[in-house]
């Protein structure tokens, strides 16, 4: 059984090393049209050098090259091994929660893929690509009908869910014209709510504003940001999110015991 894990685990990482590739070369033009190229080697961004095929290599090159390009020695972005360790694990736990039988952990887990473009596009260029948010609702729509003709969800939880998830952010953007939050998270908001439904997208909203809470007060305490600097929000709903639907029936049931 464990080789099976391992299994999905190393195939998270190969999907994460595309995954990378998509997030440092999926472009948003003027248009808001999206334009992926994915013709030529990766290269390196400082001397241009392509990669070799060793370096091609997920994770063990990046540690064996110490995190440096074997050409002009430039330390490599941390971000390529940690999204390839992320998709990894986030290939592998939701089918050892789940279960290899389990219909929605192949749901869950391209679902994370999705998540993880997002998270680290939104960190890098303040913006959630309308293509990936369109992908996502395809498959969350797929996993929403399963879950209704497995009676595994009430059609009402659902629409809550959607309504809180998404019409809170509508009413932030609309009162503060854009100012808190753009119109990204309120079509994130939507689908998250379509995703976890109610109530589990309470806990996942309420988690992502206090880790963004706290996430802001330590930058402008020790980066000298201030408010008005913009920090994407996307990721603190990705990591709700995320938390709810591994963990999301457990904090409930943690929260309710207190009274
Ligand atoms: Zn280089």
């Amino acid at each position: 059984m464990t080789i099976i894990y391992i299994i999905a685990f190393i195939f998270g990482i190969i999907i994460g090393s595309f995954l990378n590739v998509v997030i440092f070369r999926l472009k948003i033009k003027k248009n808001s049209q999206a334009k992926l190229d994915l013709r030529g080697r990766s290269k390196c961004p400082e001397c241009q050098k392509e990669l070799s095929a060793f370096e091609l290599i997920p994770i063990i090159s990046y540690i064996i090259l110490q995190g440096r390009c074997s050409g002009c020695q430039k330390n490599i972005s941390w971000q390529y091994p940690l999204v390839e360790l992320i998709a990894g694990l986030l290939t592998f736990l939701p089918l050892y929660f789940l279960g290899f039988n389990n219909v929605y952990a192949y749901l869950i887990i391209p679902i994370f893929y999705l998540f993880i473009i997002i998270f680290f596009y939104d960190l890098k260029n303040f913006i959630i690509p309308d293509v990936i948010l369109a992908s996502l609702f395809c498959l969350i729509l797929i996993f929403d009908i399963i879950k209704l003709i497995r009676h595994d969800i009430l059609p009402l939880n659902l629409l809550y869910g959607v309504l809180i998830g998404g019409g809170f952010f509508l009413v932030l953007v609309c009162s503060s014209r854009e100012k808190w939050m753009g119109w990204g998270d309120v079509k994130l908001g939507f689908l998250l709510g379509l995703l976890l439904s109610y109530p589990h997208i309470i806990v996942s909203h309420l988690l992502a504003f206090v880790s963004g809470a706290l996430v802001s007060l330590i930058l402008i305490g020790f980066k000298g940001k201030n408010l008005k600097s913009e920090i994407p929000f996307a990721p603190f709903l990705i990591l709700g999110a995320a938390i709810s639907l591994f963990w999301g029936q457990e904090i409930i049931n943690w929260y309710l015991k207190g009274f």
